[in-house]
């Protein structure tokens, strides 16, 4: 029998070698800092407000640093432009951030979750089922990450950090076994790489420590765990797609669904589900979350979240609103089974959903990255007291075992093989998961295996018929939806994509239903393969193509995505 097409037989035409260098500017043109953070999400923001607070209560520790003893660098036009979540927050993590300084109750959170409700529905009909316990939401609340995080810039900000926004960290510096710090990517050039007359070339920012807290499919990430070796399983990861509506009447609860528009046969490998919350009074947000080891050439993430809107339970939600927000992103889904050996190298400490952070069965990653990032900030301070160096083989070892320690550690453990199990199909996976809650994780005794998302053969059942054309009321083509990101980036920008250009049709064609910004579409045919032909200029940066056989390296500073509301 012919093998089908894998993703993994087309790797992306590139390596971790392009993005690792030594310093090269000349010492005087070095940017020094403290602590170097990559990335304004809540992990890089929690981590630069814990030594903000350990700074201030130690100052001499701060003066050591130099004029810059915190920097953030984040991608995006702003902090928060590159930030999409669900959100319903634990506020766990940023009670014990905060330590009183700033009460929940002025948080930018819409409110708590006063009520819940789970469906599981087919494609007229509906069954409320009782909330497995990893999706019970009481004493949580729901947010925009965007604005959160804007925020916790702020927060930040206020303790002493300087963030640098529209700065994309392109490379990791490495000299001697250690981490020395990043350069950031060039501003200006062209398509083809050539001087724009605007041209601002990257610098080497350099630091005692560097967290890196990039997210999903972190670039430098990536580049880390090769160098030290720090890989022990491979991750995998879903895709989210989600929308923000301004709504005619208020919606009083958290609601999930399962099942349709999803299948639950095993053999397409279609695990994940709905999710919508409401914002306050007068808005909603509703997203869809599929895993990425899907095996459907024509499934589209985006698409399927515009069948699901054409369900009754949705569409009563969203009746008489107007959507007014969109925007996608990946979750790393390996969990526990697929964290790196070790979150710290020698000058270097990884955390949030870079690290795999986030508990799927339960949809929840922020408290994680904020905890994560709280203890990095404490490794990384004791380092820097006179006496310390950062960079001795094992000097940052105290985050591993803060982690190992802390909450994080025990609730990824105990639904480690819950993800894996759904590769059994929905309804076995269903009650793999709830033998593995009802023992608290100790069923199974033995470990599942991941498998990488590009090594599963794709399939076509023709699942695209089904998805509605676009009445631009209710349901929504890419294009718009990219428009209504923000996303503004040059046309011209070089191309920050890295895809073979010549494939199996069927993987042109997987790529072009799963990216959801309309990046690829199928060129000609020649000798059995097509053309890729791609449009970078639309991306958002979600971070599929990574998990499914390219890689996204980091565009321009500044570009991308600009969300306010996701
Ligand atoms: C659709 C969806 C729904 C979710 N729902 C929930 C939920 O309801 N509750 C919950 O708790 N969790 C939820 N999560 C997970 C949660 O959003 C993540 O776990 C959390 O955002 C991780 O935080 P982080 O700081 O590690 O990464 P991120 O939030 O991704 O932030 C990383 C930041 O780093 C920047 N960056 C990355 N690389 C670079 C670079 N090289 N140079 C400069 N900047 C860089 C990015 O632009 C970004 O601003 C959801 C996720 C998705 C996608
Ligand atoms: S091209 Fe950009 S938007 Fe499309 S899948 Fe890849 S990362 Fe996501």
């Amino acid at each position: 029998m012919n093998r089908g097409v894998r993703p993994a037989d087309y790797p992306p035409p590139t390596s971790d070698e392009e993005y690792l260098a030594q310093p090269t500017d000349p010492p005087d043109e070095r940017i020094e800092v403290g602590v170097l953070i990559v990335g304004a999400g809540p992990a890089g923001l929690a981590c630069a407000i814990r030594l903000g607070q350990l700074h201030e209560e130690h100052p001499d520790v701060a003066e050591r640093l130099g004029d810059v003893p915190v920097a953030v660098l984040e991608k995006g036009k702003q902090p928060g432009s590159h930030l999409l979540s669900g959100a319903v927050v634990n506020p766990r993590a940023l009670r014990r951030l905060f330590q009183g300084r700033k009460r929940v109750d002025e948080m930018p959170f819409y409110g708590p979750v006063e009520s819940e409700a789970v469906y599981f529905l087919t494609k007229r009909g509906a069954l409320r089922i009782p909330a497995p316990p990893t999706m019970k939401n009481h004493g949580n609340y729901v947010a925009s990450l965007s604005r959160l995080g804007r925020w916790l810039a702020e927060q930040a900000e206020e303790g002493g950090a300087t963030i640098l926004p529209e700065t994309a960290a392109e490379k990791l510096l490495v000299s001697d076994g250690r981490v020395r710090g990043v350069r950031t990517g060039d501003k200006g050039r062209g398509r083809n790489g050539e001087d724009l007359p605007n041209l601002e070339p990257g610098s080497d920012v350099l630091a005692r420590v560097t967290v890196l807290a990039e997210g999903t499919a972190g670039h430098l990430t990536g580049v880390a765990i090769g160098r030290f070796g720090l890989a022990q399983s491979p991750q995998v990861w879903a895709l989210g797609v989600k929308e923000v509506w301004k709504v005619a009447k208020p919606l009083r609860r958290v609601v999930h669904t399962m099942g349709w528009p999803l299948r639950s046969g095993a053999k397409y490998r279609e695990f994940g589900g709905s999710f919508i919350y409401p914002m306050g009074e007068d808005m909603v947000t509703l997203g869809m979350v599929v895993g990425l080891d899907h095996r459907d050439a024509e499934l589209s993430v985006h698409d399927l979240l515009q069948q699901l809107k054409t369900h009754r339970v949705v569409r009563r939600i969203l009746e008489g609103g107007e959507r007014i927000g969109w925007g996608a992103k990946t979750i790393p889904e390996g969990g526990f089974l697929a964290l790196p050996r070790r979150l710290h190298a020698p000058g270097l400490l990884i955390a949030g959903d870079g690290a795999g952070l986030v508990n799927v069965p339960a949809l929840k990653g922020i408290h994680y990255a904020i905890e994560s990032g709280r203890l990095a900030a404490e490794a990384a301070f004791e380092t820097l007291r006179p006496g310390r160096t950062p960079w001795t083989p094992g000097a940052l070892a105290a985050y591993d075992d803060a982690l190992r320690e802390s909450f994080v550690w025990k609730d990824l453990r105990a639904v480690r093989n819950m993800r894996p199990a759904f590769a059994h199909g929905f309804w076995l996976g269903g009650a793999l998961a709830g033998a593995m809650t009802a023992t608290r994780g100790a069923f199974p005794r033995k470990d599942s295996r991941l498998e990488r998302d590009v090594e599963h053969e794709l399939l076509r059942t023709g699942r695209a018929r089904g998805y509605p054309v676009p009445d631009g009321k209710l349901t929504f083509d890419k294009l718009s939806s990219v428009y209504l990101s923000g996303n503004r980036t040059r046309d011209d920008a070089p191309n920050h994509l890295r895809v073979q250009r010549r494939v199996p049709r069927e993987l042109a064609e997987a790529w072009t239903w799963m990216c959801p910004a309309q990046v690829y579409d199928v060129g000609t045919e020649e000798d059995g393969e097509v053309t890729v032909d791609v449009t970078p200029s639309n991306c958002v940066q979600c971070g599929a193509i990574t998990a499914k056989g390219g890689r996204l390296t980091p565009a321009e500073g500044g570009s991308g995505p600009e969300y306010t509301l996701t």
